[in-house]
């Protein structure tokens, strides 16, 4: 793309692609400092606030925290130009009283729960605002930058349901959310946590013996399970994660559990799924209750722990191809993942109608959502300059490219 190559050979930006560079230990110290902050999903004000001060610390005086803790700035365009939203998410998988010490390895690991998924990312958003500053950088369009809360399981998407809700003129998003510089996706993996428990009376196992058995209708449902055959495109996947319940081997339990995920990139794939859980839950049950003659009957609810919804979108749309091109442009090979599809908050986006896409943070990690996670700065602070190329290529980069990404027919205009 012709602007894509014009912002790229531009003074302002070649200057930014120093800067970056040059901000990388910069970078990684607030990566760092932040990752020390507790920001378990639903407890993430510290680390928002601290995020929000860094901000500041900047050089920006309009700092947004708004009513969920989402914090954002705008980077105001000169013109009439498309409003894009880039965030990198806040909270962590990890409790409150997880240790949250940084450790360094000899081979130059950084280890700490949380370093990589997505406070990397929020330390580049953090850098990209440092070098838009400093280089004097100045869109046509509008950039709304910053970070969001609730991303993960418990979160429930909350920071970007609230910011689709409260920003419903936004033109495209971008989520800094995967664990590569060169990965990029344009559609959104839907997932659905159910919780399942199989109720009974419970008695003493020699005494009792002869009511239904909430172990076996959980057996039952999980061999059902077990058994299922799903699409291999869309990829489709279930998994039962967790099994608890009963309080000894002489009790006959009351109660039993378990914790069942399923995902697919197809909606329909992933509601034929639900319907077939829920079949199998209730046929294990029925067969359990048929099994002995009492009136004690099992019964069982069914509680959702978590919802994304399935979020498809073609890769063709201006935003996955400006991203696309910029990684090109930047030289960085695209590693595409199966039907370019991730669980993001660009989910959130996708299905309200706001184009989006997610893209890779820098440098190397691994051990994400484990308390053994761990980052190495390697190019790392490429994936900051390819982020900016792509924000000046679809908002426009003033005196130098237009936008390229076009502006949502709004429905209250
Ligand atoms: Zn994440």
């Amino acid at each position: 793309m012709k602007r894509i190559e014009d912002i790229f050979n531009s003074e302002q930006f070649k200057q930014a692609l120093t800067f970056i560079e040059e901000d990388r230990e910069h970078t990684l110290e607030q990566q760092i400092t932040l990752a020390q902050i507790p920001a378990w999903s639903n407890h993430e004000e510290k680390k928002a606030e601290r995020f929000a001060e860094m901000v500041k610390e900047i050089g920006y005086e309009d700092v947004t925290v708004d009513a969920v803790s989402n914090v954002y700035t705008v980077l105001k365009g000169s013109g009439d130009g498309p409003k894009v939203l880039i965030t990198a998410h806040c909270d962590t998988v990890f409790p409150l009283d997880t240790d949250l010490t940084v450790r360094r390895t000899p081979d130059g690991k950084i280890c700490c729960p949380g370093i990589c998924d997505d406070t990397r990312g929020m330390a580049e958003i953090l850098s990209i605002l440092r070098a838009v500053k400093a280089c004097g950088i100045r869109t046509v369009g509008d950039i709304i930058i910053g970070t969001d809360v609730g991303e993960e399981n418990l979160g429930g998407m909350r920071g970007i349901r609230h910011l689709c809700k409260t920003m419903p003129d936004l033109d495209g998003f971008i989520s800094i959310d995967l664990p590569n510089a060169n990965a990029l996706t344009h559609a959104g993996t839907g997932s659905l946590r159910l919780k399942i428990v199989f109720h009974g009376i419970g008695g003493h196992s020699f005494a009792a013996f002869g009511i239904p058995n909430p172990a076996y209708a959980l057996g039952g449902a999980i061999a059902r399970i077990a058994a299922f055959k799903v699409p291999e495109t869309p990829k489709t996947t279930f998994n039962v994660g967790v099994v608890s319940g009963g309080t000894g081997a002489t009790a006959i339990a009351r109660e039993m559990e378990m914790q069942v995920d399923i995902r697919s990139n197809g909606k329909e794939e992933l509601a034929e799924l639900e319907r077939k859980l829920k079949a199998a839950v209730k046929e294990a049950v029925e067969e359990e209750n048929a099994r002995w003659e009492s009136p004690d009957k099992l019964t069982y609810t069914i509680e959702v722990m978590g919802d994304l919804p399935v979020a498809p979108q073609s890769g063709d749309v201006t935003i996955a191809r400006v991203g696309l091109a910029c990684l090109k442009q930047m030289g960085i090979k695209h590693e595409p993942n199966p039907e370019g599809a991730s669980p993001t908050d660009s989910n959130m986006a996708i299905v309200s109608g706001i184009p989006a896409i997610t893209v890779g943070r820098g440098g190397i990690g691994g051990g994400g959502h484990s308390l053994e996670e761990w980052f190495m700065p390697v190019d790392e602070f490429k994936s900051p300059q390819r982020t900016l190329l792509i924000l000046l290529a679809l908002v426009g980069l003033e005196g130098v490219s237009t936008p390229i990404l076009e502006k949502r027919e709004k429905k209250s205009e």
